[in-house]
């Protein structure tokens, strides 16, 4: 039997006795991060990396029981050994490895090679089965050098500023928001913030993650002007009633989905930057690589052409099937 398989709640480890990021209520559940797709409610006791708890408690409520442990630190459960090491995805995002009787697995959860200055860098883990997230597993997926992403971002609110205009820019509120505002000049104006967002950066200010000072949008006030300001804001919040406040905007979308024209499914926006927390086509590789791992899982996203490109390495690659591919989620 191998070591980590799926079954109807998610990935079964049955010589620990828990699951990896189940989608179902389980008794045990280690998690990977708390992005949604990944940190579901409802199970009995969950395990994750030391820098996640704060995300985690926000996200499955004060009930919750979450254990943490500091990244690297083993833990034997049932008959394996497990631990977490950082993935470079969000805050307290972990690869979690698993060794059995001499065989290591590590599985990835969402990860990215690109330097982050909101969350730890991702560590290549040595296994001999890895399993990998694909979700921009296409060769067509390459990844601008984020310092030029955020100077692209930071002349667009200079120019709306001096246009008179609000600038409103789109984010999922954990992971991305946080790194846009670590990359913004809060020099050329006010920053705001969605209450979603404001929730989160809290929580990334008490783990020590350092970032510019931001408001709560609040109640809309009759007469004040957001002309120069800039706005996070989540996708949701899109052509909502809530938008009306600002006046005069000027909207942006940051995402992976940008780099292609075809998948703006969200509404027309002025701008899209191409901003992702997740490994672009050479990131995928190199990470791989770096394992040494000789069979390779693929999940999540484009899993057929990283497939086929692992096997013609020679390397035994097959995909896995998950109950969330989430290709619209961070
Ligand atoms: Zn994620
Ligand atoms: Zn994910």
């Amino acid at each position: 039997m191998p070591l980590l398989q799926v079954d109807s709640d998610g990935l079964w480890c049955e010589a620990g006795g828990f699951h990896i990021d189940p989608w179902n209520p389980v008794p045990k559940a280690l998690l990977t991060h708390g992005h949604s797709d990944h940190a579901r409610p409802g199970s009995h006791a969950y395990l994750a990396g030391d820098p996640s708890r704060g995300v985690l408690r926000l996200r499955l409520g004060p009930e919750a029981h979450i254990e943490t442990l500091p990244y690297g630190a083993p833990l034997t459960l049932g008959a394996t050994r497990v631990s977490f090491h950082p993935a470079g995805h969000v805050l307290g995002s972990a690869q979690i490895r698993v060794e059995c009787r001499g065989e290591v697995w590590v599985v990835s959860g969402d990860y990215k090679l690109s330097p982050d200055p909101t969350c730890q860098p991702f560590e290549p883990v040595r296994c001999h089965t890895f399993i990998t997230e694909s979700t921009f597993g296409l060769p067509i997926y390459r990844w601008d050098p984020a310092p030029q992403v955020f100077d692209s971002i930071n002349a667009w609110w200079r120019s709306n500023r001096e246009q008179g205009l609000c600038s409103v820019l789109f984010a999922y509120p954990l992971g991305k928001s946080q790194r846009l505002l670590a990359g913004l000049d809060p020099a050329i104006g006010p920053l705001f913030c969605h209450g979603a967002m404001e929730k989160m950066n809290a929580v990334y200010r008490e783990a020590g993650v350092p970032l510019p000072e931001t408001a709560f949008t609040g109640e809309p006030v009759r007469g004040k002007s957001w002309s120069g300001a800039m706005v996070i804001a989540p996708p949701s919040a899109q052509g909502s009633s809530w938008m009306r406040r600002f006046g005069p905007v000027s909207t942006a979308m940051a995402s992976g989905w940008m780099r292609i024209r075809g998948r703006r499914r969200h509404r027309p926006m002025d701008r899209g930057f191409v901003l992702s927390d997740h490994a672009d086509w050479p990131e995928l590789q190199q990470a791989i690589h770096e394992t040494g791992a000789e069979t390779i899982l693929v999940t999540h996203g484009y899993r057929e052409p990283m497939v086929r490109w692992l096997t013609g390495l020679g390397k035994q690659a097959r995909s896995l099937e998950t109950r969330f591919d989430a290709e619209d989620a961070e």
